[in-house]
């Protein structure tokens, strides 16, 4: 099989960089259609058409109505065919993001990506996560090419909710786990491929950039300050996660996140990143790992306020007819576990409950 690597074709990241936007959109178009939702217009939203318009490109303005669904991504394909735009700028957090490169592709457009948090690793990639009306996963859609444009202003990034950065922190600690698993199988990621040397560098850098920088990074956004170690994780939450995971290749934990999206209930109201938490312990879990290694991460997580128990994610009363059907969604013949584990169901509703009761009885050691 052969080795994929692919990644957007610029990527710009620092402080106030919302003003440069213009000046990387010189000559390619004059019309843009900018998607955020009801909040982030507030936030971010205005800052991005005000600065198209000091280079003469006309904005119009979407709102997106929060879930990445095939009927929101229809709706605002329409809006930017009729507006006659030429570049899609989404501006947000994963869900709005996914769905503006949902619609750049309907219309063959430019796509222009302005995360408003470090909080998931869908900024760089060139897929869409597609969710049913009421929140639960459906399925990935590829497009041809990765966004044209990442572009992540860390003084927003700076002033989102602690919460969000914790979360992104999560969806990227998931990210080179999954990828040594696929690696080790000889699995396929993401990009069509087996991964290349270089996306296995990126997502084992990506890790290490967390391990050591996560603190520090997670105080400064409590502060509102961007600092050097905020810098760090916000590159490693965002391009060093999006290109492993999407060049390295995804396994257990997120197909055991998705499996979560199948119950009904207080689960959806944890972030993508949190449902990961959990999955990269059940992942874990599901490996031969040491007690020394798998407490690393549980009080890695901790640390951060993420959740590690069933009862952290609003599972505590959840039956083993919940857990299994987590389960049978995680293990469907499309899903990513399959690139890396030779598993069944059962074995991971084993695994869910193995990953409990490790992160309760360290609870129980450290109270
Ligand atoms: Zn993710």
């Amino acid at each position: 099989m052969e080795r994929i690597f692919i990644s957007p074709a610029k990527y710009v990241q620092g402080k106030n960089a919302i003003e440069t936007i213009g000046g990387h959109l010189e000559g390619v178009g004059e019309k843009a259609v900018v998607i955020a939702d009801k909040t982030v217009w507030d936030i971010a939203g205005h800052k991005v058409t005000a600065e198209l318009k000091k280079s003469n490109i006309s904005s119009e303005e979407a709102v997106f109505n929060g879930e990445a669904s095939q009927e929101e991504m229809k709706r605002i394909a329409g809006i930017a065919e009729k507006a006659g735009a030429s570049i899609v700028i989404g501006v947000g957090g994963g869900k709005t993001l996914d769905t503006a490169k949902a619609v750049s592709d309907e219309i063959n457009g430019y796509t222009v990506i302005v995360p408003t948090a470090a909080s998931t690793d869908a900024p760089t990639s060139g897929l869409s996560v597609v969710y049913s009306e009421q929140g639960a996963f459906e399925n990935y859609r590829f497009y041809h090419k990765n966004p044209d444009l990442v572009l992540v202003d860390t003084k927003i990034v700076a002033e989102a909710p602690p919460r969000f950065l914790a979360s992104g922190i999560a969806d990227a600690m998931a990210t080179w786990v999954e990828a040594r698993s696929v690696i080790a199988n000889g699995g396929k990621t993401m990009a069509g491929g087996i991964p290349t040397i270089a996306g296995e560098a990126i997502a084992e850098k990506c890790e290490e950039v967390l391990f050591k920088y996560g603190h520090l990074a997670y105080e400064s956004v409590k502060a509102k300050v961007v600092t050097p170690p905020l810098e760090a994780v916000v590159e490693a939450n965002t391009l060093l996660s999006g290109l492993g995971f999407e060049s390295g290749g995804l396994a257990a934990a997120h197909a055991i996140h998705n499996g979560f999206t199948a119950l009904e209930g207080e689960i959806h109201h944890l972030t993508h990143g949190e449902k990961v938490a959990f999955g990269t312990l059940v992942q874990l879990a599901l490996e031969k790992r040491s007690l020394e290694e798998i407490e690393r991460y549980i009080a890695f997580y901790i640390s951060l306020g993420l959740p590690v128990t069933l009862e952290d994610i609003k599972l505590k009363d959840a039956s083993k007819e919940d857990i299994m059907k987590v389960a049978e969604a995680a293990t469907i013949e499309e899903e990513t576990i399959h690139a890396a584990f030779d598993v069944t169901a059962d074995d991971v509703a084993d695994a869910i409950i193995a990953a409990d009761q490790y992160a309760k009885a360290f609870k129980e050691k450290h109270a």
